[in-house]
């Protein structure tokens, strides 16, 4: 880091270095100590800044990039905000092909910091030339010089966690990590971490969380890709309809499968209780903890440190909206206070 006093040259001088904080009461009843690793500390505020910048400055050590190249990449997610964020430092071209499902508030986000946006139906087949894994392809085959992120089979990805994440975890816990939890997206998180952690320790315990209609838990309890697995779910960025390549299945301990709902609610429990604004799948990763916790996994002396992968500010219409949450019939009667907690003085 090129800094001194906190004066930075630039944003992306930023990265990483995200703090561990203790939780202190939503997993109060389990044995063991709880931190949460809060990427959204992170200029781009989630911890895709960590590989979007590191994927880049490795194009450049290669020499595949030069000042006004482009950079490619297929969401309208947090990957696609870091790139673009370090594009901007970096004087590059951002081209984010995008699926017609994105909301148009992630679209102007991405539009903001610069970025070009295709946006390509979302109910076309993957090998359609409309949609946007293919609109992508093509843009980075006809533009000489270009990079094409594909996180999802990006070696890369896991390798910018094995040298940031996995470090930053063991120096903080000063080496008594026991546990990691993670949610499994493209699975770079957990994998590249997971990896530098079992080099100091292979005793430390990696669980990996997926979400009910992702076919990744039983691809790493069979080997066997199940599409009969598949089915709509509603929490984003985590779980997978395909076997990603940036997973390394044998770097993780065990699967844990949480549900929309149930997540949807711990998500809001971090908030009240630890007041730590952040996303639908650091609920995910908190709910896996519950369910652990419940049949005993934790013990005394253990250390145990989830990834919370963003902030809760990307959730506005989702899990922080009650209509949202009413609408996806999460508001039993358990939690019809929370559904009421607002009173309108007319
Ligand atoms: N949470 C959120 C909000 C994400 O965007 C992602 C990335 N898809 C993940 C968790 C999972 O991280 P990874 O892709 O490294 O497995």
């Amino acid at each position: 880091m090129k800094h001194r006093n906190q004066v930075f040259d630039n944003v992306l001088d930023l990265v990483g270095n995200t703090p561990l904080v203790k939780l202190n009461k939503i997993t109060s009843k389990f044995e063991g100590e709880f931190y949460a690793k809060v990427e959204c500390f992170n200029p781009g505020q989630s911890s895709k800044d960590r590989i979007a910048l590191y994927i880049i400055e490795q194009a450049e050590k290669k020499g595949i990039l030069k000042p006004g190249d482009t950079i490619v990449e297929t969401t309208s997610g947090n990957t696609g905000f870091s790139i673009a964020m370090v594009s901007i430092i970096k004087g590059y071209e951002c081209v984010l092909a995008v699926s017609s499902k994105s909301s148009p508030d992630k679209i102007d986000m991405l539009r903001t910091m610069g970025a070009k946006v295709y946006v390509c139906p979302a109910h076309v087949k993957a090998d359609d030339p409309r949609s946007y894994y293919q609109v992508a392809k093509r843009i980075h085959q006809e533009l000489k010089g270009s990079v094409y992120i594909n996180q999802y089979f990006n070696q890369l990805n896991i390798d910018a966690h094995y040298h940031s994440t996995g470090p930053e975890i063991w120096k903080q816990t000063e080496g008594e990590i026991t546990h990691l939890v993670a949610c499994s997206g493209t699975g770079g998180t957990i994998s590249g971490t997971a990896k530098y952690l079992k080099q100091q320790n292979p005793n430390i315990k990696i669980i990996g969380v997926d979400a009910f209609g992702s076919v990744i838990k039983k691809y790493h309890e069979t080997r066997e890709f199940d599409p009969k697995e598949i089915y709509p779910y509603r929490i984003e960025g985590l779980g997978k309809n395909l076997i990603p390549g940036a997973t390394n299945f044998d770097v993780i301990d065990l699967f844990v499968k949480v549900t929309d709902e149930d997540s949807a609610h711990t998500a809001r429990e971090i908030a009240k209780t630890e007041g730590l604004f952040v996303g639908y799948t650091s609920g995910a990763a908190t709910q896996a903890i519950k369910q652990l916790g419940e049949q005993g996994e934790f013990k005394k002396g253990d250390k145990i440190v989830v990834i919370y992968p963003d902030h809760g500010s990307r959730y506005m219409s989702k899990v922080y909206s009650d209509k949202w949450m009413k609408d996806q019939g999460f508001f039993d009667t358990e939690n019809q206070e929370a559904a009421e907690s607002i009173q309108y003085i007319k």
